[in-house]
């Protein structure tokens, strides 16, 4: 099956006693047993639930993967990654990442004795300074949150030994536009929130993965732990994933456009946005990549936190507001929003700087943005 097909067939059959085309919402939290241990597959709505199952089949095989798994949020589904390590253990992770992700590592993680190397992944050679016999994970995201910077996953997973996990969070760019297993990664992550879900009504992660034996070993932390998705939350990304492919496609050519506008705006400094051909991430992601994505950046001119807040007040159509992936188009400031949890030195060091406000351009018309854009600059 392609693509298109797949957002609403792989994994979606008829219920077998009813012949319903949409999958059932399954609100139930326990299945009868016929005597103890004989059942038809599912005991307890935190081990498996039968929405949640045909959602964690869809997203298999949209990621090209044998399978999924979901979480109550995209942290849950980090976590769930996280708690393969052991104490002693050594991640190496990109240095410009979304801020929760940077949290869960330094603030939670750290404190029990794993260490996390912040590098700049962009250029894959930069690993070799970093990894060593206890590295056991590299964390990779591309494009980047909010710097939409590029890595090169394929370049990632050869740089490494076998047994080193490389796990993708591929939020940002979403299976359609690219496939981290099919270019040799171990693991990928999503906050299914944003583009998988598609309509700001959900908060969802989930995992995808080839190896059986991680699968299990995933499937018993998610069950253990327990921060599984309910099925209404399941049934509601499963209707959202099935326009996944259009919706990106206007995602895409909404987000070119509005990066082209600014690129010639004389109070924008610089334009963050790997389909830009002069963007340092234009030719792997011309590579990796089906399309550019949905997310822009842009630094102003006048840096400084005052400025960006003077623009974001302007906005009548794009939403001030965390998140993204929606229909609708959003607009944050990284600095004191997504990313406040880094530290401002850390930040900087980055390139996150004070004017930094990040877009999530949605599928509205577009001359209708560029007209909120050309008013929210004025
Ligand atoms: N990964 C990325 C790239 C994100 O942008 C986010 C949230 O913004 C997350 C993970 C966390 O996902 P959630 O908010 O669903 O917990």
């Amino acid at each position: 099956m392609k693509f298109g097909t797949k957002v609403i067939r792989a994994g979606i059959t008829p219920d077998e006693t009813t012949g319903a085309v949409m999958t059932p919402i399954y609100q139930t939290s326990t299945y009868h047993q016929v005597v103890p241990g004989e059942h038809k597959g599912f005991e307890y709505s935190r081990t498996q639930n039968p929405t949640r199952k045909v959602l964690e089949d869809n997203l298999a095989a949209l990621e090209e993967g044998k399978h999924g798994l979901c979480f109550a949020s995209g942290m849950a589904a980090i976590d769930c990654v996280l708690r393969l390590l052991k104490p002693g253990d050594e991640v190496v992770s990109t240095n410009d990442l979304y801020g929760g992700s940077y949290r869960i590592f330094t603030k939670v993680y750290q404190q029990y004795g794993i260490k996390f190397h912040f590098v700049d992944l962009s250029d894959a050679s930069n690993l070799k300074a970093v990894v060593n016999e206890k590295t056991k994970m590299v964390w990779v995201e591309t494009p980047t949150n909010p710097l939409l910077n590029i890595i090169d996953i394929k370049a990632i997973c050869d740089a490494v030994a076998k047994d080193v996990l490389v796990c993708v969070d591929n939020t940002f760019a979403t299976p359609y536009l690219q496939q981290p297993l099919v270019l040799g990664a171990d693991v990928v992550v999503h906050s299914v929130t944003k583009y998988l879900s598609g309509h700001s009504d959900v908060v969802m992660g989930a995992i995808v993965v080839n190896d059986t034996a991680l699968r299990d070993q995933l499937a018993f932390y998610q069950n253990a732990c327990g921060a599984v998705p309910g099925p209404m939350d399941s049934f509601l990304v499963l209707r959202g994933i099935k326009t996944l492919h259009l919706r990106m496609d206007r995602h895409c050519k909404n987000a070119e456009q509005v990066a082209h506008f600014l690129e010639s705006h004389p109070k924008v400094a610089k334009v963050f946005y790997p389909g830009l051909k002069l963007s340092k991430g234009y030719a792997v992601a011309f590579k990796q990549m089906k399309n550019f994505g949905g997310m822009v950046s842009f630094s102003l001119k006048d840096d400084s936190t005052g400025a960006a807040v003077n623009v974001l007040k302007r906005f009548k159509l794009f939403t001030l507001a965390e998140s993204l992936g929606g229909v609708e188009s959003l607009c944050g400031h990284p600095a004191s929003m997504t990313h406040a949890s880094i530290p401002r030195e850390e930040r900087l060091k980055t390139g996150v700087l004070d004017s930094l406000i990040r877009l999530s351009v949605g599928v509205e018309d577009i001359e209708d943005l560029l007209a909120d854009l050309k008013t929210a600059l004025s």
